[in-house]
């Protein structure tokens, strides 16, 4: 099946010698192409990491990514940022808008960079469908937090790129429009073919992805393609115990 991200044996280490952290500890994943995957796990399991690693913007000690079916290892700073900017789109807990530009100017300007010439229609239609079509000429300032994130997903999905990673996109939203937020990602998987990578703390925000991958220090532990909020606030809860009993192993893991 096509996997347009790919992780095999990835292991990374920040540090070296007897300072030394194993942020990923040889992980190996396939995010097949139309899913929308939830990545899980305690505060420092290497949640972060892991997306750094598989959208080229952290490079591995060791193992393999492919990312829109190139490997990564071994490609220059100029060659992944033309890799990212054909095939990746963001979306961060920060929005990384840019202040003096307008809603509109925002969303199209990585299809600016990248040399495309924007598709009004779809543009107009993807800041629509994030309901923003009477603030296109406001600058960020001007809006609020639930509405400049919403730009920012605007502007991913205007890439309509193969691949999006998002770190928390609604970690600094009200729960409204969490939910629009999240129903949009999901429904760009089935609609366009996305493959939607999120890290995410959050049960309920999880609960709207086809897949939940647990990470517990460094290493994938479970994987929950059918789920509710509460089964997978249940099995978080069940592994930060896990994670803390590994820490000091004579406290056992309680039940
Ligand atoms: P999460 O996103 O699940 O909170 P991270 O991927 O941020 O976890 O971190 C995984 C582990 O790697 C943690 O122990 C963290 O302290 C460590 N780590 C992350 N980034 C760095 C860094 N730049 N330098 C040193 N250690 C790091």
């Amino acid at each position: 099946m096509n996997a347009p991200v790919q992780l095999t044996d990835v292991q990374k280490l920040y540090g070296t010698g007897s300072g030394a952290v194993t942020a990923l500890g040889g992980v190996s994943h396939s995010f097949t192409q139309g899913t929308f995957t939830a990545v899980m796990g305690p505060s420092g399991s290497g949640k972060s990491t892991l997306l750094h690693c598989a959208a080229g913007l952290d490079e591995p000690t060791s193992g393999e990514v492919h990312l829109a079916g190139t490997p990564l290892r071994g490609l220059d700073e100029t060659a992944l940022t033309e890799l990212r900017r054909e095939h990746v789109a963001f979306v961060f807990q920060a929005f990384n808008l840019m202040p003096a530009l307008t809603v509109y100017q925002n969303v199209v300007l990585p299809l600016t960079l990248a040399g495309r010439t924007p598709d009004s229609a779809w543009v107009a239609k993807v800041i629509q469908s994030v309901g923003l079509d009477q603030r296109t000429k406001h600058r960020p300032n001007e809006l609020s937090g639930g509405q400049q994130q919403r730009v920012a997903i605007a502007r991913a999905l205007a890439c309509s790129s193969a691949v999006l990673f998002a770190d928390e996109p609604t970690g600094a939203l009200d729960s409204q429009t969490a939910l629009e937020v999240l129903t949009l990602l999901r429904d760009q998987t089935r609609a366009a073919g996305q493959t939607i990578v999120m890290v995410t703390h959050d049960p309920v925000a999880a609960s709207y992805a086809d897949n939940v991958v647990f990470l517990v220090d460094g290493q994938i532990v479970s994987e929950s393609p059918t789920h509710t909020a509460e089964s997978i606030a249940a099995e978080l809860a069940q592994l930060a115990r896990l994670a803390a009993a590994r820490r000091s192993p004579e406290a056992g893991v309680p039940r």
